[in-house]
């Protein structure tokens, strides 16, 4: 039976924030945006608390929000050195070859599944899995997963590193270095002060 018990309110927060980081290569500062998106919820038991739900939910939402913007980072290179940092290369080997563990754990998952029916049915679990079909996907999943594995290992995405050619020095979507970025910064705040001053 269902019992009704109130309404559930969604709420989703999005913000961009400016991370600083110190190149542990090169020893320069740059800044990056990160944007991230989070959502809150909150409950209002049998709906005599609408406004106060909405309020949880929002608030849960800009706690969670907080907490991904001031621990989660991107992947960026250093515009100095062309290098990722430590966490940076961490990221990205673990999203390097996602794929192949997420089919290989899925293609053991199905072949067990499937010898755990034929063992229902003739109780011959080892059987369901030498000279056959499953035992062949179960093999190529355990293969897949050691490759992909074996390869993020060896992935290295400071190989290739080189020094950014250009920069575009005006464009705060991208890193910058620390002194551009206050530059930036100070050249805003300045513009909207005189902004202020023409139109008061
Ligand atoms: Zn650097």
């Amino acid at each position: 039976m269902l019992i009704p018990t109130g309404r559930k309110y969604t709420v989703t927060v999005t913000a961009t924030t400016y991370k600083t980081v110190h190149c542990q290569m090169c020893g320069c500062d740059f800044v990056y945006p990160m944007r991230r998106q989070a959502q809150g919820t909150g409950h209002s038991p049998l709906w005599l608390d609408n406004k106060g739900a909405t309020g949880r939910a929002e608030q849960a939402a800009q706690e969670n929000l907080a907490k991904k913007l001031a621990t989660e980072i991107n992947a960026v290179p250093c515009p100095d050195c062309g290098r990722y940092q430590a966490d940076m290369v961490t990221k990205l080997k673990k999203s390097k070859w996602r794929w192949m563990v997420v089919v290989g754990w899925l293609a053991i998952i199905v072949s067990l599944i499937a010898g755990w029916i034929i063992w229902l049915d003739d109780h011959q679990f080892i059987a369901a899995f030498t000279n056959t079909f499953w035992g062949v996907v179960l093999l190529a999943g355990v293969a897949m997963i050691v490759a992909a594995k074996l390869r993020q290992r060896t992935f290295d995405p400071n190989a290739a590193a080189r020094p950014p050619a250009a920069q575009n020095t005006n464009d705060p979507r991208f890193a910058l270095r620390r002194r551009d970025f206050d530059r930036l910064v100070a050249a805003a705040k300045q513009s909207r002060g005189e902004a202020a001053t023409t139109s008061g």
